[in-house]
């Protein structure tokens, strides 16, 4: 026998002893399928928007860029002249209220599943590094969790996409530059204005401005984007150290749409 036909008789072994079934319909999988059916697969609701530089979701976030760029008075000095660029931002495949393809990042981030999140991470870094919009980043950062449900997870869900878009991209991924300062109340049942209350000043950069390294394009990455509340929060954090010569993208596995 060889190798090859070796590890598939123990993985057809393991399969008879240790069904594995699909994340988004609950399935049994075949010996060849990994996390997803086939089916599910066929029916992959792909965004492709890292192929648009404008899209509904990149629309969400710089709506709250823009308010805030030309409303605050404080921020005038600091942009002394220079403008707000419209900042890109993709997700790997959207979903509308109850699909089921939210199972996806549910398996991440409730159950463990850190297999299921590096193999749709390495799905979404694939897009993300071969995308003219995104492919010359340098800095790649999870939306960081509140040191104590970071503990008591073990696992910070977004960092480990954010892993594996980095190593598709050939970039640094940072998690000692930004800071979640306090828990945030679960954002689930809050409406837009509440969520953008919520997380408003959660996050800041721990790192004095001399440490951060120079950067041409941050990737902001998160598991999943709703208002876009949370990275935008990020966002804001971010641009008080780096000029808008830097471009903040945003990154996630999933989006949801609603509307
Ligand atoms: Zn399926």
């Amino acid at each position: 026998m060889t190798g090859n036909s070796i590890i598939t008789s123990l993985s057809a072994a393991a399969d008879i002893m240790l069904p594995r079934y699909c994340i988004v319909c609950g399935r049994r999988l075949y010996l060849r399928e990994k996390f997803i059916c086939i089916y599910c697969l066929a029916d992959f609701p792909f965004t492709y928007n890292w192929n648009m530089p404008r899209n509904r979701m990149a629309d969400r976030l710089n709506a709250m860029i823009q308010r805030w760029a030309e409303d605050i008075d404080e921020w005038r000095a600091f942009y002394r002249g220079r403008h707000e660029r419209y900042a890109y931002a993709a997700a790997l495949f959207m979903y509308r209220g109850d699909a089921s393809y939210k199972n996806i990042p549910r398996r991440l981030k409730y159950h463990g599943d850190i297999a299921a999140g590096r193999f749709f991470g390495r799905i979404l870094g694939a897009r993300v590094a071969m995308s003219t919009h995104f492919k010359d980043a340098d800095i790649v950062i999870p939306v960081p969790l509140y040191w104590k449900r970071r503990w008591d997870r073990g696992y910070n869900q977004a960092e480990i996409i954010a892993r594996e878009v980095a190593s598709a991209c050939g970039a640094a991924m940072r998690t000692d530059i930004l800071v979640r300062n306090r828990r945030t109340r679960s954002q689930t049942r809050l409406n837009i204005e509440e969520k953008e209350k919520n997380v408003r000043g959660a996050f800041s950069v721990r790192l004095a401005a001399e440490l951060l390294p120079k950067a041409v394009h941050i990737l902001l990455v998160d598991d999943v984007f709703t208002t876009g509340a949370t990275t935008y929060a990020c966002f804001l954090a971010l641009r008080r150290y780096y000029g808008p010569e830097t471009r903040i993208s945003v990154v996630t596995l999933a989006c949801v749409d609603n509307g």
